[in-house]
């Protein structure tokens, strides 16, 4: 008999009414945060089984504590432009959960940051980092700057001015946080730098995604656009399907998106779009990915600018026309709620097959209700996108353990997990009595986790 099985029916509606509440107590308390809200509903909602099924995270108020944040930084971010004039940003970190290890999670410099988007971000990071199966608490943080355009003395010095402050409230046991949106291996560089002549020694582990001549880890560059593809090439395994011969849509042009397209590409699929902020490309002889890259890692430029070398490529300006494109597997890797429910759906009609989140929160709750109504393999952000928090960890144990492994031992590594986390969510979804919903198997399996651990220390 399944733990489904076993639920009797007024236990699930008592449930049902128990979360609602607990969900408008959290819009109550966090007005105006739609992305963090939207971040809750999704876990919540599929919550219900396990609250029927054991009173005792009731009891405890697990889900009212999980949902308020430990602690949150907001702190002011002055530095000089290059023309001498001073200008102001605002820092964020929420150190969200640590029940299970220190907080750990990226820092976005975004203009579109804010306390809402950190907040949905870090709370999704608790779930994301327990399915890893490492010790990681959820964490998140970032800032409102905008590095496109900036020149790399202006980033240094925002960065760190941007340290200055946040040193105070991290370190190797404490806080561990990483790249994220427009923050890459330029920017952690400069802030490692800024908090070891700050803090004195050398605290390799208190940050994540450095550079390998000074602590980082092979493979962390590449783990979370390999991870998302090993992840969805399981679901696909477990259907008789794979990569190879398939056509692939992947959103993004940045680390996520890259090495998506690199693996991808190694498993014999063609990719045949890819995008960045102010639009997409279309190459139906498949994207040349050198291309891609020297335009976007090393010049720092714009997509468009791939037809000068490719001028039989395509390119649209807007980014949601690129989920238009006919495709087998969709990979959303750039940014929060870029795939809605009119997407969603033009995707199905056009024979989508998997999907897989690269990106954070890539697919509006309404556009996951249409693939999930539809039988698409759909793998959810916080299973699919956790390779790059697992190696992550994996940097933090070499740096502790002042070695490094080679890039096949990290690869090797990575792939297991994403294979566990694959199995533990497929589980937890049979047993509660929702087969082939990832979505609410990865939630379940990585709350049972927290609450677990938080059950065990208290009221706290
Ligand atoms: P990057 O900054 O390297 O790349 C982001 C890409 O997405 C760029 O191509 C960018 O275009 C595009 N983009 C950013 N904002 C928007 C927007 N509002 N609309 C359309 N396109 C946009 O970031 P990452 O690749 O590191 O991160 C991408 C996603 O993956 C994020 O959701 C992040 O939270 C998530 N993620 C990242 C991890 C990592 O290890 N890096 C780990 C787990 C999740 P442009 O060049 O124009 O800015």
């Amino acid at each position: 008999m399944t733990i489904a099985q076993e639920i009797k029916q007024e236990d699930l509606v008592a449930a049902k009414a128990y979360v609602d509440e607990v969900y408008e107590l959290v819009k109550k308390r966090n007005p105006g945060e739609s992305e963090f809200h939207q971040a809750v509903k999704e876990i919540f909602d599929s919550l219900i089984p396990v609250f029927a099924k054991h009173p005792k995270y009731k009891e405890n108020a697990i889900l009212e504590r999980i949902s308020e944040p430990e602690r949150i930084i907001t702190f002011r971010v002055p530095w000089m432009d290059d023309e001498g004039k001073v200008q102001v940003n605002r820092g964020f970190r929420v150190q969200f959960n640590s029940a299970i290890g220190p907080y750990k999670g990226g820092l976005r410099f975004h203009p579109s940051v804010n306390a809402s988007i950190i907040k949905f971000l870090g709370f999704e990071q608790i779930f994301k980092n327990s399915l890893t199966g490492q010790w990681i608490g959820g964490g998140k943080g970032g800032s409102d700057f905008d590095p496109k355009g900036k020149s790399d003395a202006e980033v240094m010095r925002f960065t760190q001015s941007f340290m200055t402050e946040l040193n105070k409230y991290i370190g190797p046991d404490e806080d561990v946080p990483a790249g994220d949106i427009g923050v890459g291996g330029r920017e952690i560089g400069f802030m490692f730098g800024q908090y070891k002549r700050i803090r004195g020694g050398y605290p390799a582990g208190v940050l994540t995604g450095k550079g390998v001549g000074y602590g980082g880890s092979l493979a962390r560059t590449e783990a979370t656009g390999y991870g998302c593809v090993y992840f969805v090439n399981e679901m696909l395994q477990d259907q008789g399907m794979s990569f190879k011969d398939s056509t692939v849509v992947v959103s993004g042009s940045g680390n996520v998106s890259i090495y998506a397209i690199k693996k991808a590409q190694e498993l014999g699929a063609k990719v045949v779009a890819c995008s960045d902020s102010n639009g997409y490309i279309y190459d139906k002889n498949g994207i040349d990915l050198k291309t891609v890259v020297q335009l976007k890692e090393v010049e720092r430029k714009r997509i468009k600018e791939y037809l000068k070398a490719h001028p039989h490529a395509e390119y649209f300006e807007g980014c949601e026309g690129i989920w238009t494109i006919p495709c087998d597997i969709a990979l959303p890797c750039a940014t929060q709620n870029e795939i809605n429910e009119e997407s969603a759906k033009i995707l199905v009609a056009n024979g989508v097959k998997a999907i897989g989140e690269g990106a954070n929160m890539p697919s509006t709750l309404e556009a996951i209700e249409v693939f999930l109504n539809n039988k698409v393999l759909f793998g959810p952000a916080k299973a699919a996108n956790a390779g790059g928090v697992a190696t992550s960890a994996l940097e933090m144990v070499q740096n502790s353990m002042r070695l490094s492994w080679t890039f096949e031992e990290v690869d090797a590594k990575l792939h297991e997990i994403m294979k566990n986390i694959y199995r533990n969510s497929v589980r937890a979804a049979n047993e509660y009595g929702y087969p082939g919903n990832l979505v609410v198997g990865s939630n379940i399996a990585g709350f049972i986790r927290v609450a677990d651990a938080m059950l065990a220390q208290g009221v706290i």
